[in-house]
């Protein structure tokens, strides 16, 4: 059994994230992917920037039902979110799972930066897709596959932009822009004339 933890802001979840999920399931064999939001203290959410809630609520529409995708609240209420919890969280709770760790080359190249980076790089094994315009170091302390045949130019900075411009960016999924709309999200909502 491999899982694969796919850690993020997914602020929000775009068809990049999905397609990297979906490359790596088959490049790797993952049998699960754990989409799991990170957590923010809502003093610290910006104007422009979703709750908590309504991240998980676009990652599982996102997702919606796709067999192995699964979409996790373990980050919920945490004062940060650090990789290492949420790690050790999932290793108590599947034992038996080859545990991974589904990352982008811009994320992973921060990877020293981390809280207990060693202890993360101990835990699990690193699938890094490529990113356009990033590159990254390996640690001799990581174990590592990559994916480097990934080009998704698709960022959730630039949907949050088109959406506040009142664009409807293509890169969002169907049920996500519905839902995005439907909450006035991002700056969508705007004041009826
Ligand atoms: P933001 O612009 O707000 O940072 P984002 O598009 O980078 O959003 P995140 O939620 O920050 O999305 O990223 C979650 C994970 O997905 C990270 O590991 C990130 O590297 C990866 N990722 C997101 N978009 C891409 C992409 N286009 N190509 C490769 N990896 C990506
Ligand atoms: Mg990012």
């Amino acid at each position: 059994m491999r899982l694969a933890i796919f850690g993020g802001t997914f602020d929000p979840i775009h068809k990049g994230h999905l397609a990297i999920a979906r490359k790596a399931a088959r490049h790797f064999r993952l049998d699960r992917v754990l989409f799991v939001p990170a957590y923010h203290p809502p003093h610290k959410a910006g104007v422009t920037n979703a709750p908590y809630d309504d991240r998980v609520r676009m990652a599982e529409l996102a997702c919606g039902g796709r067999a192995g995708f699964e979409v996790s609240r373990l980050e919920e209420g945490t004062e940060r979110s650090y990789s290492i919890d949420t790690i050790e969280k999932v290793a108590r709770m599947a034992p038996s799972n080859e545990l991974c760790f589904l990352i982008g080359a811009d994320a992973f190249g921060e990877v020293r930066t981390w809280r207990r980076w060693r202890d993360v790089a101990r835990a699990v094994r690193f699938l890094v897709v490529s990113r356009p315009g990033w590159n990254y170091e390996v640690p001799e302390e990581v174990t590592l596959e990559r994916l480097d045949t990934v080009v998704l130019p698709i960022s959730s900075s630039e949907v949050r932009k088109a959406l506040a411009a009142g664009r409807r960016p293509a890169e969002v999924p169907k049920p996500v822009l519905d839902y995005i709309l439907k909450h006035g999200l991002y700056g969508t909502g705007g004041k009826p004339h």
